[in-house]
């Protein structure tokens, strides 16, 4: 059987570290770390995110604020509260919650974000950054995962990475984040995706296989190498009459069949999707440090 590689212990010992970083940002320097979200309309996996995000920042000692804006706002009001924000010396990351209602430009809205304060790593400046190997914000789920790798004793250095999936999300930044000659990455890597013809025979030469598909249990034991590292991304609800709310939640692995086969690989829930919230964080507190030299 595979080893677990348990997303809640590294997520609560990385969010340890940013609480310590982030009093000791407030004794020498005086600085609170400061992250602002806007929340447009009610959708309500997008309130539970925000309110998740809301009690990382609570317990890491961070200042945070959190505008919501009715679903009917026009660009140009969204765009405003972005400015001041931007503005607000007392704010160092500012995050605005995808998806937005159709109405507004979501390219848009992420390029009216100050680069520097973008902590979702989602603005064209940082995601270029990120693709020639400069420093930059890294998006917090791509960033958790090869947190995850590293300190579970998974280094992608030298390893080939499959990635099964190429959103701007995940699949396209953790490529450019793994295959850079960097420690902790130095991958050979290869994103598969629906155009691939044959993809067993992609997932199969993988030493870890990393899926952001979107489809419950899509990537099944008999797809992977004896061997491999499994990293699954996926966070989908399936029908669960066993269930109080009706619904349980899977990756886009089958557990079942891959354990059997992997050396290690990550649960759902309890795996990477614990890990984005810690990357934010991490990302906060490397903005407000960026401050620092200014004060
Ligand atoms: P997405 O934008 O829908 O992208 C899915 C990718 O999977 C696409 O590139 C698509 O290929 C590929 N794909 C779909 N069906 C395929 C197939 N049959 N064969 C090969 N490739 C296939 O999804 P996403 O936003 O990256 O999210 C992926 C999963 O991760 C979702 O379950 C999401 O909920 C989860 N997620 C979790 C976190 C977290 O843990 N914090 C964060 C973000 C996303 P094409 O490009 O060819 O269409």
């Amino acid at each position: 059987m595979a080893e677990i590689i348990d997303g809640r212990k590294i997520a609560d010992e990385i969010k340890r570290e940013a609480r310590e970083e982030s009093a000791q940002l407030k004794s020498q320097h005086g600085i609170t770390p400061g992250l602002a979200f806007i929340l447009v309309g009610e959708n309500p996996a997008s309130e539970s995110y925000i309110r998740s995000k809301e009690k990382a920042c609570a317990d890491a000692g961070f200042y945070s604020i959190t505008e919501r804006m009715p679903a009917g706002i026009s660009l140009s009001g969204l765009l405003a509260k972005i400015r001041q924000f931007n503005e607000n010396p007392r704010i160092h990351g500012l995050l605005v919650q995808l998806p937005l209602p159709e109405h507004l430009d979501e390219e848009e809205v992420i390029e009216a974000i100050d680069p520097v304060k973008d902590v979702d790593g989602f603005h064209p400046y940082n995601v270029g950054r990120l693709v020639i190997g400069a420093d930059t914000f890294k998006p917090c789920t791509p960033a958790g995962i090869q947190e995850m790798l590293v300190r579970s004793g998974n280094d992608p250095f030298g390893k080939h990475v499959v990635i099964v999936g190429r959103s701007n999300i995940v699949g396209k930044p953790i490529a450019n984040i793994l295959f850079q000659k960097q420690a902790g990455a130095n991958a050979v890597v290869t994103i598969a995706h629906t155009g691939a013809k044959d993809l067993s025979s992609f997932t199969k030469s993988a030493d870890i296989l990393i899926a952001a598909i979107g489809k419950p249990r899509f990537i099944s034991g008999s797809m992977l190498r004896p061997g491999v590292v499994v990293i699954d991304v996926g966070i989908n609800r399936v029908a669960d009459a066993s269930a109080k709310n009706g619904y349980r939640i899977v990756g886009d692995v089958d557990f079942e069949s891959a354990s059997k086969i992997a050396k290690a690989i990550t649960p759902v829930p309890g795996g990477v999707g614990l890990m984005t919230v810690a990357m934010l964080l991490k990302n906060t507190l490397k903005a407000a440090r960026k401050t620092t030299t200014q004060v």
